[in-house]
């Protein structure tokens, strides 16, 4: 029987900390033998208050790390050929290694046609078409960040995967189907579920690594986890809990610690891996650019 005690808790915080460490050890360096300072440039199109928070967090840990942080903001009403007439500005800039057009659009602009004007080499978010498809044909490529930082943490606890059952609830662009791709590359069998999947409980019991990328709270139950899995929950949904205040919780449930071998918590798991890689992904952008190799992150 696995109790509660028995997960170990893999520690997000900590992880994404060592990255940035990493990160910023690779920009000293960078600036110490290219005078080179990476940069990273958001466009923000409105003003989602989610977005604006995650923003300033953006900007406050490019600094942290040394990277050179710019802002470019746009109304609400901004038409797709002025958003697209900024990115492309950004494209032209010498400055600027990685650009990332913030999510969620306002309505009327079409995210797809927004996310194609990016440079594939400054593409940080790994969204581009271009970058898609270099990763499910395993050539060199920018990784989406929440994805990267899943396997990153996956690596903490397990020195390979090759021959794992991964089982991925969730089939975004951002999310589900980035991850299944590297887990393929990391010789995982994956399954992809989505909402239209059947049997849903027993797909995710099957999994030696279960990943949770659905944005229900608490749906993945104790008896959907296999004992001894590790389970990456991605989930960061914002509930009231039974005290009235609000608080964040994952995809799966209290429950299933008892079940897991790992598991990341929520807050503390995944959401700190995804700036962290997101500010490797700006270093690396900066390297390739130029024709440097890639730090070793
Ligand atoms: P999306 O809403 O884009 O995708 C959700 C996926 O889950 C879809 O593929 C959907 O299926 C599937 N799904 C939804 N409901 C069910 C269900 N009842 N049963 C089975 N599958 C279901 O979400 P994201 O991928 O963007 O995000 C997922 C979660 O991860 C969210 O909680 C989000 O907040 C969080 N997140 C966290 C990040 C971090 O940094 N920690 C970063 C990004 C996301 P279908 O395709 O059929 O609709």
């Amino acid at each position: 029987m696995h109790r509660m005690s028995e997960a170990k808790i893999i520690d997000g915080q900590a992880v994404a900390a060592r990255l940035r460490e990493a990160v910023a050890a690779a920009v000293e360096t960078l600036s110490e033998s290219h005078h080179l300072t990476p940069g990273l440039a958001a466009v923000i199109v409105g003003d989602d208050p989610a977005s604006q928070i995650y923003v300033r967090s953006k900007a406050r840990a490019c600094v942290a790390t040394g990277l050179a942080s710019f802002e470019h903001r746009l109304p609400a009403d901004a038409s797709e050929a002025a958003v697209i007439a900024q990115i492309e500005e950004l494209n032209r800039d010498e400055r600027v290694d990685g650009i990332l057009v913030q999510l969620p659009l306002p309505a009327g602009l079409d995210a797809q046609r927004m996310l194609s004007a990016v440079d594939p080499q400054k593409d940080v978010d790994g969204f581009h078409a271009l970058n898609v498809g270099r990763l499910w044909s395993r050539q060199p490529c920018l990784v989406p960040c929440t994805p990267q930082g899943c396997l990153i943490l996956l690596r903490t606890v397990h020195d390979s995967v090759a021959g794992a059952e991964a089982v991925v609830l969730g089939r975004s662009q951002i999310v589900g189907r980035p991850l299944a791709a590297l887990l393929l590359a990391a010789d995982c069998t994956v399954t992809i579920s989505h909402s239209k999947t059947r049997e849903l409980k027993d797909i995710a019991r099957r999994a030696d690594i279960l990943i949770a990328a659905i944005g229900e709270p608490q749906m993945v139950k104790a008896d959907w986890v296999k004992p001894g899995a590790t389970v990456i929950d991605v989930g960061t949904n914002r509930i009231v809990g039974a005290d009235g205040k609000a608080k964040l919780v994952g995809d799966v449930d209290a429950a299933a610690y008892a079940a897991a071998g790992a598991i990341t918590p929520v807050p503390g798991g995944v959401g700190p891996m995804t700036i962290a890689c997101l500010l490797r992904n700006t270093v690396i952008a900066a390297c390739r650019r130029r024709g440097l190799p890639d730090p070793a992150l």
